[in-house]
């Protein structure tokens, strides 16, 4: 028997099909967690950049109607709503943000709870909070992380723009503790304005801790303050310098956009 205690802050959770990754078309049960401690200028769940008061649950599997529960939401809550979406049923349990991992015990409880149930455990993170990661490690099947480049991305602290801060270093830390779990991929969000200087050291670094683990080129969706996304031989062109250095480059965009999927 797992005792579930502690509380969450959640945005969302609900059925649908995994977007993103490697594991793009594999049905997924999202629970979306609330915070988050960077900008992307191409975000697009800017509702989970705070705690919210509520969070929507889906009613029923593929019901696309939503009851609300009042944040925090208890372990045993959560349980019996994922239980309710039929959790058995899915290939994954996709714990996204915001930023999961600035909920590390909570996580860790309800990844406890939920796993050798059927679905496989999978984390989006974005990739900075190796000290969390340690800690849950254990817990977590599949650690998706992406390497934010300094040129779209600042962290919600700082109120300049433009790149201020690089974050190399803190997701090389990350993905050399990531490895320790059964599968990783990186993913990192390109825009028409991504340079090739950042793409090479984000590239040089991977190769230094792992120059086989799957890196996915994910073009941006248009959204917000972003209109455009990189052309296709740009596209290509980033795939064949990356290939240079890494072993397992794939260029895979949102694939739930494509269909209007959540
Ligand atoms: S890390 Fe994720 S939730 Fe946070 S701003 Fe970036 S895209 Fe949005």
């Amino acid at each position: 028997v797992v005792i579930l205690e502690g509380d969450l802050n959640l945005v969302e959770i609900f059925s649908s099909v995994q977007g993103e990754g490697t594991h793009a078309g594999a049905s997924t049960l999202f629970i979306r967690f609330g915070e988050c401690d960077l900008r992307c200028r191409w975000c697009d769940t800017p509702q989970s950049w705070k705690p919210t008061a509520e969070c929507q649950i889906e009613t029923e599997r593929g019901a696309g109607a939503f009851r609300t529960l009042a944040n925090p939401v208890s372990l045993s809550a959560a349980v019996a709503a994922v239980e309710a979406l039929e959790l058995e049923s899915h290939r994954f349990v996709s714990f996204t943000g915001g930023e999961p991992l600035l909920q590390p015990e909570a996580l860790r409880a309800l990844a406890r709870g939920l796993r050798g149930r059927g679905p496989r455990i999978y984390l989006e993170t974005h990739g900075l909070c190796a000290d969390a990661l340690a800690e849950i490690l254990g817990d977590i099947d599949v650690v998706s992380m992406d390497w934010k480049l300094a040129s779209d991305v600042r962290r919600a602290s700082d109120p300049r723009r433009g790149p201020v801060e690089d974050f190399h270093a803190a997701h090389e830390a990350f993905l050399r503790v990531a490895l320790g779990a059964p599968e990783v991929m990186v993913k990192v969000v390109v825009t028409p304005t991504t340079g090739d200087a950042e793409i090479d050291e984000m590239t040089r670094r991977i190769a230094r801790v792992e120059p086989e683990v799957p890196v996915i080129i994910q073009p941006v969706t248009p959204y917000g303050v972003v209109r455009e996304t990189p052309s296709a031989k740009r596209l290509l062109a980033l795939v064949a310098r990356m290939e240079r250095t890494l072993r397992d480059v794939r260029l895979i965009p949102q694939t739930h956009k494509l269909y209007g999927g959540p």
